[in-house]
């Protein structure tokens, strides 16, 4: 049976379910740039350049193979633009007797393709994505039942099913998790490792012409990129990671530093996503490290729980909770983005300093999004769409599977708790201590209010008063909100006032 395989961008693994039982004699393999999919929000010029460099290296790939791949590229005569479109005409090219393709990573996408099984003039088969440790189905099973979900448990069971780190039964080391040693501050004229990026080779530089041609006013800078773009190149960036900087992850985990954008992390997440890796690649070769003594316990288990724990438990939440997840406002936010999310123009030094690194790198490292940028949305208030498609935007890896968990969940609480068990809020001080960012700020973090104040501080003690009757019962607020309710009234007339006044300037109230 003549097959036609579509192939999307963020499915570049040669084992693909899409290619099982490819017949390179007789299939044809399709893959498409199109307008629709790298405009519908503005991403980073970055993260178009990087898909369609890593396709357009992924179909040579499959050439030098002798599989014949028929491959559209955005400025082809006659692209209609959308997948469906490009679909159509392939039909018509190849006269296959039947489509198979790998489920996508977002829910928009998944029905476009269930509805083409309806509507395409051939059976249109679509396959499980089986690039993750777990599957949809395992996922759902597991969650059964469950009112909140949390990672931990979760993620025990995906050490049990893997082994990783596992003796038997039992955790390495006599613990699941060693975070606890993992919030280290860096050291004063501390210098982390230098990290390996890639010169763009010809194919990479044409498509950064066309990047700049086509979609110049996209968010972000397009030079200088760095990101592997073929998996000969994941893999030397995986080594280098292991090498150089994994050793100090754990300890550095949630360290910030002015001028340092990438300090111990992998960078792995843009190869990753894309399919250049697979996760379980990550962690064998973290094991390595910790069993051959190049890497210590609390480094390799916090990598590995990142990439089996947290990565795969957001995407199961995703699927599971789609498309009623995207919905909720359980904190009822509704103020616009400031418009220096997208300019980094402000005089609150750790946002100028994260922003502008995003714009630089189409990058931020977990603690920049989460406690920076996630942590002012969510004192601010920021409407969870508008939040949700900026993080969507701005990252070379931000697939919406991994980023709608992370941000709706985890920084915005906007499902009420079902995947932290309470907010990430934090006043000046958390920054403060984690980072060199306030030693160059005109604010100060010791200031509680008035002139020359931490911003996050009003807007902090604001948070908690505006979401009193939402989160004061809490458990894992209980000490906050006793503080809290030591104020005085006028105190807190004050705090309102305050952070008010602060945020009608920079994210007006919508709605
Ligand atoms: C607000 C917010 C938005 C995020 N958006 C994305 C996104 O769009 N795409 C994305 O891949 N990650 C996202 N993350 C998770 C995490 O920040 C990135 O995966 C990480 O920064 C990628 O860089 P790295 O490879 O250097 O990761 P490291 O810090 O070195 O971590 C190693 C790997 O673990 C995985 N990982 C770590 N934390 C998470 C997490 N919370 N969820 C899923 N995987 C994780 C990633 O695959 C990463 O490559 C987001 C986190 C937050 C708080
Ligand atoms: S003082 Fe406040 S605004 Fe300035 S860098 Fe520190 S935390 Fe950010």
């Amino acid at each position: 049976m003549k097959t036609l395989r579509l192939v999307l961008g963020d499915q570049l693994t040669r084992s693909i379910s899409s290619l099982a039982d490819l017949e390179p004699a007789r299939d044809v393999v399709l893959m498409v740039e199109v307008a629709a999919e790298a405009t519908y929000v503005r991403h980073h010029k970055q993260k178009i350049a990087l898909i369609f460099s890593a396709m357009r290296h992924f179909a040579e790939g499959l050439r030098g193979e002798g599989i014949t791949v028929d491959y559209v590229a955005l400025e082809d005569q006659g692209n209609t633009g959308s997948f469906e479109g490009e679909l159509r005409r392939a039909l018509l090219r190849h006269e296959p007797d039947r489509v198979i393709v790998t489920e996508p990573g977002e829910w928009r996408v998944w029905q476009m393709m269930l509805e083409w099984r309806e509507t395409m003039p051939v059976p249109v088969e679509i396959r499980a994505d089986d690039r993750f440790v777990a599957s949809r189905d395992e996922f759902a099973a597991w969650a059964k039942g469950r009112k909140t979900y949390r990672m931990e448990f979760f993620y025990r069971e995906m050490r049990r099913k893997t082994g990783l780190l596992m003796k038997g039964d039992v955790p390495v080391g006599g613990q699941w998790n060693f975070d606890a040693e993992n919030r280290k501050s860096l050291p004063a004229g501390y210098h982390p490792p230098q990290r390996l990026r890639f010169e763009p080779d010809a194919v990479t530089r044409e498509v950064l012409a066309l990047v700049e041609r086509h979609f110049p006013d996209h968010f972000g800078d397009l030079a200088p990129f760095g990101w592997p773009v073929t998996r000969a190149d994941a893999l030397k960036a995986l080594d280098h990671f292991i090498a150089v900087a994994l050793e100090g992850f754990g300890d550095f985990q949630d360290a910030m530093k002015r001028g340092e954008d990438f300090l111990h992390h992998a960078l792995l997440s843009p190869a990753l996503n894309i399919g250049l890796l697979t996760p379980m690649e990550l962690c064998r070769a973290a094991e390595r490290a910790y069993l051959e003594g190049r890497a210590p316990l609390n480094a390799v288990e916090g990598f590995i729980r990142q990439v089996i724990g947290w990565r795969e438990f957001v995407r199961g939440l995703y699927w599971n909770e789609m498309p009623g997840y995207a919905e909720t406002n359980a904190l009822s936010a509704r103020r616009a983005l400031p418009d220096f999310y997208w300019t980094g123009e402000t005089d609150l030094a750790c946002l100028k300093e994260c922003i502008t690194a995003t714009r630089r790198n189409a990058y931020a490292h977990h603690i920049q999004r989460l406690m920076v940028t996630g942590n002012f949305a969510l004192l601010a208030g920021v409407a969870p769409r508008e939040i949700e498609q900026w993080y969507l935007l701005v990252y070379a890896d931000a697939f919406e599977w991994v980023e709608l968990p992370n941000v709706h969940g985890m920084v915005m609480f906007a499902d009420g708790g079902l995947l932290a068990s309470k907010p990430y809020a934090a006043s000046g001080a958390y920054i403060d201590r984690m980072s060199d960012y306030c030693a160059g700020c005109r604010y100060d973090p010791a200031v509680k209010s008035g002139p020359g104040a931490c911003p996050f501080n009003p807007l902090y003690w604001n948070f908690l008063i505006e979401n009193e009757d939402k989160l004061g019962n809490n458990p894992r607020m209980a000490m906050p909100y006793r503080n809290l309710r030591r104020f005085s009234a006028e105190r807190r007339a004050e705090i309102t006032r305050e952070a008010a006044a602060f945020l009608d300037e920079v994210a007006p109230r919508q709605g």
